[in-house]
């Protein structure tokens, strides 16, 4: 697998792209934008060939763009769905401009009163996509991420999440998997067969071929406790054996990006956790 981490663009792209390089990143993700919302900066081309030749001179590959949370692609008011689709399509933009190969998204949030995996839910993101798609023709690729199925959180299923994925082609849509989400979901990694089991069931609602990037992240929550509380690695309920067989299976290809989006308690997290992950892999 190639280990990176979320890095902030606070700083600008250049500046990233340094820290990804002093936390020994193999891949990198961020945002394009401040993730709490208000109109996108205009990126500063000068910046992202700086950004571009660091990444370059230091092998770290793909650049991973996480959508803003605000994005609903799944809301049943217009104007938020609307929004949310010229989002998508904007931060589309901004990741073939900053050389990105993926774009991740959550699949949305449902009504209150909707059932679990609302379908009406579904196909108004299913519409949203379409739409974004049929706007941005260029070569970044979709990446559905699985949920907690937290609150109202709708894409926590393997089955709901492979039915939308598999209704688009495969050159533009693809999935990310998050270890920490699943497990909040009720899919029992933990080792020794927790694994394999687990990527198993995903291979046959949503296909490995599907999977483009992993998000490695341990849980403070418990087994399907739909809570989406990241852990650092080793410290959660998923614990050090866990990853070290995620890191190890062969089902999974092995130059698959895993990311981190560990929490920051403390200065020096960032290093701690890549270290770790990277020890888990290498020795
Ligand atoms: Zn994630
Ligand atoms: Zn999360």
């Amino acid at each position: 697998m190639r280990l990176g981490i979320h890095v902030s663009i606070a700083g600008g792209m250049a500046k990233m792209a340094e820290t990804a390089v002093s936390l020994g990143c193999e891949a990198v993700q961020i945002f394009s934008r401040s993730p709490r919302g208000g109109k996108a900066k205009d990126l500063s081309l000068p910046d992202v060939e700086k950004m571009k030749k660091i990444l370059a001179e230091n092998n770290i590959h793909p650049l991973v763009v996480h959508i803003p949370y605000f994005v609903n692609l799944a809301s049943d008011n217009p104007d938020t769905r609307s929004y949310s689709i010229d989002v998508l399509v904007e931060d589309l933009e901004r990741t073939e401009t900053l050389g990105g190969r993926y774009l991740v998204t959550h699949v949305g949030h449902k009504r209150k009163d909707d059932p679990p995996e609302s379908p009406e839910a579904f196909a108004r993101v299913y519409s949203s996509i379409e739409e974004a798609l049929r706007r941005y023709t260029g070569p970044v690729k979709i990446l559905l991420e699985n949920t907690a199925g937290m609150g109202q959180e709708i894409g926590c299923s393997f089955e709901a999440l492979g039915v939308l994925i598999n209704s688009f082609p495969e050159e533009r849509l693809g999935a990310c998997l998050d270890t920490a989400h699943a497990f909040g979901a009720g899919y029992d990694w933990t080792a020794p067969e927790g694994v394999r089991k687990v990527l198993t069931d995903f291979d046959e609602h949503v296909g490995l071929s599907r999977l483009c990037a992993m998000h490695l992240n341990d849980s403070k929550g418990t087994l399907g406790a739909r809570l989406d509380r990241h852990a650092h690695i080793g410290q959660g309920n998923l614990g050090e054996e866990t990853f070290r067989a995620i890191l190890e299976c062969d089902l999974l290809l092995h130059d698959l990006p895993g990311l981190l989006e560990t929490p920051i308690d403390d200065h020096g997290d960032d290093l701690a956790n890549m270290k770790k992950i990277r020890a888990l892999r290498d020795l």
